[in-house]
């Protein structure tokens, strides 16, 4: 098969707001080197990670290719590749960098072969964020039937789903969001509460968690929103408590000091899913759950909306403009 030199992509030159993409019709397309493959992508994950390498919050080399998951075809192999089964022609999706482009080099250790029964639309709206709910639910805190569970931003594409596995567990769950559509998404989860924060009264959600919770507050935090809720989140865990920091979306938490913890006995994490699949087998393990969830557990997907490559700035605005319920994509190629 004879592949292009040139690709469409979303480039980043220097860091800033939506508008540092740029839409490229003359992006190389990269040669896969050993441990790689290279995949036709289809379509693209948008997470709120690229968010923070586009603004530079986390900072990487640029040029860059934004987009940290995508769905599409194997069409080559890097040399003296062990490919872990996987062949020319396959369908799959990966973990990486460069999902903003029709063409991506990928290493076979974060490249999952897919099931015919998930479409590359589900594949793309669950994969990283699945994974991390996996993760941060089995290994940050290992999430015990009867917890009571506190999710921030539980509409979002990582809330949709971790709400989802808190109550497979058979923990209650507590979700925070902003809106009715939003608090009426997450009920329709299984939810035990939601508060909408952004509400006058739901503005003091530390409280009406004490509350909830007969005044001991609950067991884990799940805090992805960072700056605006990290005083709260340290408020509403009972006293042996676990608050897990695992993203900025408003913003990181600032520097803090250790003996804020030493009143309730508190445990904090601050964890990234890269460190729970560093091996093929983990990595392979947390994909096969999540597989099982959504072939054999009916998981759902909440797909917000499917993104032309061109209307990436959009995409940007929409979801930091919290404007969106579960998750982006971006159809890369037809
Ligand atoms: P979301 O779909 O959850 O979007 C972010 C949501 O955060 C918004 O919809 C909004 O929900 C809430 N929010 C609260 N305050 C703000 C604010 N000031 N600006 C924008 N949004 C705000 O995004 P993702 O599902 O892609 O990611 C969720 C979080 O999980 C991110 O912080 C991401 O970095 C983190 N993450 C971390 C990983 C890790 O390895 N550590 C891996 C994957 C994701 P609402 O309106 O309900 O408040």
């Amino acid at each position: 098969m004879s592949l292009p030199t040139i690709q469409r992509a979303i480039v980043v030159d220097g860091a800033g707001g939506p508008e540092v993409m740029q839409y490229r019709t003359d992006y190389i397309v990269p040669t896969p080197k050993e441990g790689q493959v290279l995949v036709k992508n289809h379509i693209s994950g948008i997470n709120y990670i690229d968010i923070y390498f586009r603004e530079g919050l986390y900072p990487s080399p640029k040029p860059e290719v934004l987009g940290r998951e995508a769905a599409g075809v194997i069409v080559a192999v890097g040399p003296n590749t062990d490919t872990h089964g996987l062949e020319l022609g396959n369908r799959v999706i990966w973990l990486g960098t460069a999902g903003y482009s029709e063409y991506t080099a990928v290493a076979v250790a974060k490249t999952m072969k897919l099931p015919s029964g998930i479409s590359d639309e589900q594949a793309t709206a669950s994969f990283l964020n699945g994974i991390t709910c996996l993760a941060l639910s089995h290994e940050t805190y290992k999430v015990k039937p009867g917890d009571w569970a506190l999710i921030h931003a539980a509409a979002g594409g990582v809330g949709f789903i971790m709400t989802q596995i808190l109550k497979r567990i058979g923990a209650k769950v507590i979700g925070t969001t902003g809106g009715p559509d939003k608090v009426a998404l997450v009920k329709s989860l299984g939810a035990d509460h939601v508060i909408d924060y952004r509400s006058p009264e739901g503005k003091y959600w530390p409280e009406i968690v004490n509350s909830i919770t007969g005044g001991r507050g609950v067991d884990v935090v799940f805090d992805s929103v960072g700056k605006d809720t990290w005083e709260g989140s340290l408020e509403a865990v009972k006293r042996k408590g676990t608050v897990i920091w695992f993203g900025n979306a408003s913003g990181p938490v600032p520097p803090l000091p250790l003996n804020r913890l030493s009143p309730k006995c508190v445990k904090i994490a601050r964890p990234t899913l890269l460190g729970y699949i560093h091996t093929r087998e983990e990595f392979e393990s947390y994909a096969q759950k999540l597989f099982d969830l959504i072939l054999h557990d009916n998981l759902k997907i909440n797909i917000h909306k499917v993104y032309s490559l061109d209307m990436v700035h959009q995409a940007h605005k929409d979801l930091e403009g919290r404007n969106t319920m579960g998750k982006l994509l971006l159809t890369v190629t037809e």
